[in-house]
């Protein structure tokens, strides 16, 4: 497994490597948001929102459209916005500085389970159609009235959760808990965002109804 650390503290980042390479993890450094983004792929990236040469969310918002790579912002105490402000952008989980080696790699591995199990065990190997919308969980290819969707990872989990038990009532915990991480504080404006997104790609042809104190259904 690949961690690449995006961190320009000299300081934090040698003991992030020598933690992370004691626990078996192939490490790379790189210290800017440029080579963040040259770097090679890389199974997790612990991203360091403050970076001397640009806005660490750019490089989030680059790095989340590729498949198969998991996004843990590191922010400072107290900047919560930048928090939240990632995990919008599609971060799938935080730790704020300081933090101990143990809750790190914890994680590492949550994030890595479930990006894991996204691709090797999906809930159904068989693509889902829902009226003009179909969905394959093995290639995560969607595609609306014949036209291929362009979705970000988080937006594509949410659509093929609600996909897959389509005509039900999905509660936002569960939603939560299978896109986000089971220990996160879930702002809940966050999976009112990736909805909004989602019904404004999907248009009129496919529709994701709120079920008011609960969750959402995806209507056939
Ligand atoms: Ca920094």
């Amino acid at each position: 497994m690949r961690v690449l650390v995006v961190e320009d503290d000299d300081r934090v980042a040698r003991g992030l490597l020598t933690a992370l390479r004691h626990a078996g993890y192939e490490v790379h450094r790189v210290a800017t948001a440029a080579d963040a983004l040259r770097a090679a792929p890389a199974d997790v990236v612990l991203l360091d929102l403050g970076l001397p040469d640009g806005d660490g969310l750019d490089v989030l918002r680059e790095l989340r459209h590729r498949p198969g790579t998991a996004v843990i912002t590191v922010t400072a105490r107290g900047e919560e916005r930048e928090r939240v402000l990632g995990l919008r952008a599609g971060a799938d989980d935080y730790v704020v500085k300081p933090f101990g080696t143990s809750e790190l790699l914890a994680r590492i591995e949550a994030v890595l389970r479930r990006t894991r199990t996204h691709r090797a065990e999906p809930e159904s190997e068989a693509p889902v159609q829902v009226g003009a919308l179909e969905l394959s969980p093995t290639t995560r290819a969607v595609t609306l009235a014949g036209e291929p969707l362009s979705l970000t990872r988080k937006e594509f989990d949410l659509l093929a959760l609600l996909a897959a038990r389509k005509g039900e009532v999905v509660s936002r915990d569960f939603i939560v808990d299978q896109v986000w991480q089971a220990h996160w504080e879930a702002p809940s404006r966050t999976l009112d965002t990736h909805i909004a997104a989602l019904r404004g790609k999907l248009g009129g042809h496919v529709k994701i109804e709120t079920v008011r104190g609960v969750g959402y259904r995806l209507a056939t």
